[in-house]
């Protein structure tokens, strides 16, 4: 393979963050080599996501990234198709219990600057949602929200990566990060090694493992969480919707993509490298059992074992397997949105798919250009949210490498704050 010696900036994994960082940065005519383990783009969280591009609902801190990245979205929904569309997003009230939780968000986002979020009766709802002809109490509304087509949003990306000068390359693992006198030098990967003065990781579930080769402790849980997509049906909503025990979006073909919604059951495979975080797991793990379905992963355990290292990159795989969806889980979601619209009901599912989320301790990412060697940048720990935050955390990643500096607030995002001090516990299990 021809891969470039040298470049200003190598960025690992061509997920949506990745693929943004490198569109960024080579459009400020910075060198840049985007490098990815996988055959093509999006193979693993961002090819998998549900597709919704959510601002609210989100905690504070993540407000005004979420409101940037939102417009780079709609900016570069005017270059290329990727089933963008501006419907709006409802929360779904099912029961008096999910009132508070509502009211809280609404309160949270009026105080971030979306005072167009709203809580609405069952009548409101329906003059936005015609086809919401079941029983339902009411819906929390944000006019503002869209959705696109996952795995086309990141490929627009990668597109755009190249067409602004970036070197693209699939089929390379990043073994190792090169570190020389507390800076970053480059990386070493399958093909041999690249210098570069700045480095990005944004390696989704396996950025521990690439960050643990310059000793750097980062808190994921990788957890699959499910979704199922049915036959075409005639046009019945444009509007993103979330809730207790469902999520859905549907698709401008017809399709309808269904997910578990606000707080769903995810899975999560124990191995060794649960040891590591227990202090951080523990916590979370004891008070969102209901949300966790945990089992022993063996063939993991084993890996572990052979290769002496919890964090070896040698575990990391070079084609990731397909994560297993939970078929009954999201069935029954099906149900669930179809009680409230019964127009969906009995409609065939013809795709389901599971995929991995880097769960952090907070719930909240880790974004970071200060943590280890000068020169590299982590970003992970987006969780079951991070595709809506894609573009912006390609600036901020670019603005890191090139000036060591981002104008956005980024305190909350530290990895130092989980040494710090207390850990702050989320409200949702994702
Ligand atoms: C089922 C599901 C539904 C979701 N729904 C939504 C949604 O509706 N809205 C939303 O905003 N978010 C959603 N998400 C979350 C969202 O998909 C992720 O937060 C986001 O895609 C993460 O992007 P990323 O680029 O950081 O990571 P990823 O997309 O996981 O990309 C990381 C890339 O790095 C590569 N890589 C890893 N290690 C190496 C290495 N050593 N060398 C080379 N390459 C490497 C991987 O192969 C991968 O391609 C969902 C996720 C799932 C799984």
């Amino acid at each position: 393979m021809n891969l470039p010696k040298t470049a200003d900036v190598i960025v690992v994994g061509s997920g949506i963050t990745g693929a943004a960082t490198a569109a960024a940065a080579a459009a400020r005519g910075a060198n840049v080599v985007l490098l990815e383990k996988e055959v093509g783009p999006a193979r693993e969280g961002s090819g998998r996501a549900q597709g919704s591009l959510r601002v609210q609902g989100r905690h504070a801190a993540e407000f005004p990234l979420a409101q940037e990245a939102l417009q780079l979205w709609t900016e570069a929904a005017e270059e290329g198709d990727f089933e963008m569309v501006t419907g709006g997003n409802l929360y779904f009230r099912t029961s008096e219990k999910e009132l508070p939780v509502l009211q809280g968000l609404v309160k949270e986002a009026h105080k971030s600057g979306l005072t167009n979020v709203r809580l609405l009766d069952a009548e409101q709802t329906r003059e936005i949602m015609p086809c919401a002809t079941g029983p339902f109490l009411g819906a929390m509304w944000s006019p503002i929200d869209a959705q696109c087509q996952p795995e086309k949003g990141t490929a627009h990306f990668v597109g755009r990566a190249q067409r602004n000068g970036a070197h693209v390359a699939f089929g390379v693992k990043v073994t190792r990060l090169l570190e020389s006198c507390g800076r970053i030098s480059g990386v070493e990967t399958t093909e041999g090694r690249i210098q570069a003065g700045a480095v990005v990781v944004a390696a989704g579930v396996w950025t521990p493992h690439l960050v643990a080769t310059v000793g750097l402790k980062v808190p994921i849980m990788p957890v699959v969480m499910s979704e199922l997509e049915t036959e075409e049906l005639k046009p019945l909503f444009a509007q993103t919707i979330r809730a207790f025990g469902f999520g859905a979006r549907q698709r401008p073909n017809g399709k309808v993509v269904v997910s578990a919604g606000l707080n769903a059951k995810v899975a999560h495979g124990i191995s060794l490298a649960d040891f590591n975080g227990l202090r951080y797991w523990l916590p979370r793990g004891m008070s969102f059992r209901e949300n966790l379905k945990v089992s022993l992963d063996v063939p993991r355990i084993l890996q572990q074992i052979r290769h002496l290292s919890t964090f070896s990159t040698a575990l990391v795989p070079q084609e990731s397997p397909e994560p297993k969806c939970d078929r009954p889980l999201v069935r029954d979601s099906l149900d669930r949105l179809s009680n409230v619209i019964p127009a969906i009901r009995g409609a065939r599912a013809t795709r389901y798919w599971g995929g991995l989320v880097d769960m952090t301790p907070d719930g909240l990412p880790i974004i970071d250009g200060g943590a280890g060697p000068l020169g590299l940048t982590i970003i992970t720990g987006l969780a079951g949210h991070g595709l809506a935050l894609g573009p912006v955390l390609g600036e901020i990643a670019s603005d890191l490498s090139l000036d060591a500096h981002t104008h956005r607030a980024l305190e909350s995002f530290r990895l130092a704050r989980y040494t710090d001090g207390p850990i702050h516990r989320p409200a949702m299990m994702i």
